[in-house]
């Protein structure tokens, strides 16, 4: 088919066969692929959320000309163009396919990395330094200023949200209802309730929102709790763990970088007397998920949340920061006591010793006899609790 592009479209072509994927991923400082093997897995490059799962889930064609890639956990689709744009913009195309400018802008990447690699030494296959800069640091953009229209329009989407049961449909009143220390009050003061399809959300009724703000208090996204999580789950493992169907827990607004903030790691909470008492008498408490930061708010501790349960290199910078500025250098630990969450923590653990904060571990699968195994902190009772906050306190 002729078409006017087509000389430049050739070119591209040429260029995308001529540069192999780890040209790319050198360029990047991302380890490289095996050698021989048909296909390289990495961590995905347009979702942190993805990042939660054990193992890598972009999967990237070597074998074939245009090096075809798949998340099996986002379910983003393309090509070595592509994944340029997510190594550059840590975010998916927009509208799920590379077109117009950001077509443009990842060609002048690929041309710049192709003709770059040809006057540098070339190097070996176990060498990850990137050759070049590394790509700009992602940022969370307010949402009153965010360049995109959608996403100013639910800046306020906090003042919509139902905090009052009565008012939610039965799955969000259930949901509500089995965590009483979840209040209207606490619902409200966080920006977290249940919200009617009502135009202007991103989350329809089967969601609990909640709001997301950076270390100054602006709104910077919000997420979305699927309320009918745990049936999507059971279904998922019933069939054998479909590639690609994995269900997610939340979802976010599309291009937030979670694993850039800390739930809660607003600086004015600092002016709460409760917030000041629990950093001197235990330190700064971590925990996986929001709704931990929530309930301990409830027994008067203070906690942040990672919003998954391995912490990325920014919450590591920001634990320590926090722990040293507010926290006394201390801080307590509390990881979902399963297997993975478990597993994350402990890096979190060596990560934290290593910055020389004192770091203690506040449950686990296998303290206080076992009790806490299989278990989320957000369920624990007043009197797990107590048991735990004896061990914790200086
Ligand atoms: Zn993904």
């Amino acid at each position: 088919m002729k078409h006017r592009n087509s000389g430049y479209m050739k070119d591209v072509d040429e260029l995308i066969e001529e540069t192999s994927v780890d040209q790319i991923l050198n360029h990047y400082g991302k380890p490289l692929s095996k050698a021989g093997s048909a296909e390289h897995r990495m961590e995905c490059v347009f979702n942190e959320e993805c990042a939660d799962n054990q193992y890598g889930n972009l999967t990237v064609k070597l074998n074939d000309a245009v090096n075809r890639i798949y998340c099996h956990s986002c379910g983003v689709r393309g090509n070595l163009l592509t994944l340029l744009h997510g190594l550059e913009r840590h975010e998916p195309p927009t509208g799920g396919r590379l077109r117009g400018d950001e077509f443009k802008s990842a060609v002048a990447k690929l041309r710049e990395i192709s003709g770059a690699t040809d006057t540098v030494p070339q190097v070996g296959t176990t060498t990850v330094r990137p050759t070049q800069s590394p790509a700009p640091k992602p940022v969370n953009t307010p949402l009153v200023r965010h360049e995109k229209e959608a996403a100013q329009k639910i800046a306020d989407l906090y003042n919509d949200l139902v905090t009052d049961v009565a008012d939610m449909s039965p799955k969000a009143a259930e949901y509500v209802r089995h965590r009483r220390w979840m209040t209207p009050e606490l619902l409200e003061k966080w920006g977290v309730g249940w919200i009617p399809g009502n135009g202007r959300s991103l989350f329809r009724k089967g969601y609990l929102v909640y709001t997301h703000r950076n270390e100054r208090s602006e709104v910077v996204s919000y997420s979305g709790r699927d309320l009918s999580f745990e049936e999507k789950w059971a279904k998922w493992i019933r069939e054998g763990r479909p590639d690609g169907k994995r269900p997610g827990k939340h979802r976010f607004v599309q291009g937030f970088h979670k694993g850039l903030e800390l739930y809660g790691g607003h600086a004015g909470r600092l002016e709460e007397p409760y917030v000041r008492e629990s950093l001197a008498k235990r330190g700064l408490v971590v925990a996986e998920g929001m709704n931990e930061v929530l309930r301990m708010e409830t027994l008067g501790v203070a906690a942040v949340g990672l919003g998954s349960n391995k912490a990325t290199d920014a919450q590591v910078e920001k634990l320590i920061r926090f722990a040293r500025q507010a926290g006394h250098d201390r801080i307590v630990l509390m990881p979902d006591c399963d297997e993975e969450g478990e597993a994350a923590f402990k890096e979190l653990l060596w990560q934290l010793s290593e910055a020389s904060i004192d770091v203690k571990l506040g449950c686990s699968s296998n303290m206080h006899e076992g009790k806490f195994a299989g278990r989320q902190p957000e369920d624990f009772t007043d009197d797990e609790w107590n048991e735990i906050d004896l061990t914790i306190q200086r």
